[in-house]
């Protein structure tokens, strides 16, 4: 077994050989600037454009014009965001959710703190929109609705394509922030209804630094970086081409394997999951369990820090997370989970395992026996973890093992 077992795959994923080689003459032979005139330039110029089209057709766009690279995907969704609102100044009103990833939560808040009016959206207790709410929010003066496709942290899918229809039946622009989801599952921007989208290379076996957005043809989408003319004058800067170069090869390898790989993978998940529930007494997954990235399983440990769990897992080679990267080192609990109503007992002791093709069952075994006794170990250390570590572990595995806290 590889010395690590890593399953904080919704944080970053490993770049793939295939990727790298495809990426590296352009740090060493292909080095020419992609916008000077010179073959040098011309030829890198070219290997954009054949990224720039394996990207489109990851996200199922009509046309490539359609995708602008960006750094990664809080770049993406700050430019969206900030785009929209620039494009409509007569507008002042957001519509948003409370369980969005800091890169468009921090954004709306900073909108909020300059005189937008934000609705958040809330999630019932499996994670999910309430689609009436989201009506009701739609006014004359909503400038944009912006809507995460898949949750970082607990992996609930939103119905993207409904919602769309929603905010569409109304003539309000729609972004999208699909960073959790692209690679994991074909999209078809082409058919949904969407105007902007969301997609980071680094959560698909791509490198890090690199982003896109996709701006459907015919949106006004002001220049959101200003300068030079790259990407048809939306945001300038000379390009990372080594990155989108490797972004692209792993738009291609995904979209060519990326239904195979969520079998496999969603396997996987279902044995950690099981597994953790039988044997762990007082457990409990968050979120609900269909219409679920398959390679996500949020599970709260009642009574646990779940940072305590991480450096235990951390011993033994496991790296997996309590929620959002970007949320590592602050003391709060999860607004994900807080937002779900999840009850204190359980909040501090999630622990997110987001797995990916790369994975064996191997490891999971690995990871089902070693979880069971670190969880003891905590337990043992305080009162109320004595008390759960007397409950008898479930020979068979339900949502969760605790019969009173079922379902938050
Ligand atoms: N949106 C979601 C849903 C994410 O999970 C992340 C990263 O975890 C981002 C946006 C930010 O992406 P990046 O790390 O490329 O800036």
């Amino acid at each position: 077994m590889a010395e690590e077992i890593y399953f904080d795959n919704n944080a970053t994923t490993r770049v793939l050989p295939e990727v790298f080689e495809t990426m590296r003459p352009f740090f060493t032979e292909f080095y020419g600037n992609p916008s000077s005139i010179h073959r040098f330039g011309s030829q890198v110029r070219q290997s954009i454009d054949e990224a720039r089209s394996q990207v489109a057709a990851l996200i199922g766009a009509a046309d490539p014009l359609e995708v602008i690279f960006t750094s990664c995907g809080t770049e993406g969704n700050n430019a969206a965001i900030r785009a929209l609102i620039e494009s409509k100044p007569e507008k002042r009103h957001l519509v948003t959710t409370r369980v969005e990833h800091p890169a468009v939560l921090g954004l709306c808040q900073h909108l909020e703190k300059k005189g937008y009016r934000v609705t958040w959206l809330g999630v019932d207790q499996d994670g999910m929109l309430d689609l009436d709410e989201l009506r009701e929010a739609l006014t004359e003066d909503t400038a944009l609705v912006s809507v995460m496709h898949a949750n970082n942290e607990t992996g609930v899918i939103f119905p993207i394509e409904r919602i769309g229809q929603i905010v569409k039946e109304k003539g309000i622009a729609f972004h999208v922030d699909a960073v959790q989801i692209a690679g994991k599952r074909p999209l078809n921007t082409k058919r949904t209804p969407i105007d902007l989208l969301t997609i980071s290379g680094h959560k698909f076996h791509g490198p890090k630094g690199v982003g896109a957005l996709y701006a459907r043809r015919g949106v006004a989408l002001p220049a959101f970086i200003i300068g030079g003319h790259q990407e048809r004058n939306r945001r300038a800067g000379t390009e990372n081409v080594p990155g989108i170069i490797g972004m692209g090869k792993a738009a291609e390898i995904a979209l060519r394997s990326c239904v195979a790989n969520s079998e496999h993978v969603r396997k996987l998940r279902d044995q950690l999951e099981t597994g953790l529930l039988q044997a762990c007494p007082d457990s409990r997954v968050n979120g609900q369990r269909h219409d679920r990235l398959p390679n996500t399983l949020n599970i709260s440990f009642k009574y646990l820090e779940g940072e305590s769990v991480l450096v235990l897992l951390d011993q033994y080679g496991i790296c997996a997370s309590t929620g959002s990267a970007c949320t590592a080192g602050s003391s709060e609990p999860s607004h994900v989970l807080r937002a779900m109503g999840v009850p204190a007992e359980w909040l501090q002791g999630a622990v997110r395992f987001s797995l990916s093709e790369l994975n064996t069952e191997e490891e999971v075994r690995f990871v089902n026996q070693k979880v069971p006794l670190i969880v003891e170990r905590l337990r043992g250390l305080s009162a109320l973890g004595k008390l759960a570590n007397q409950q008898p572990a479930k020979a068979d595995a339900n949502r969760t093992t605790d019969s009173l806290a079922a379902r938050g």
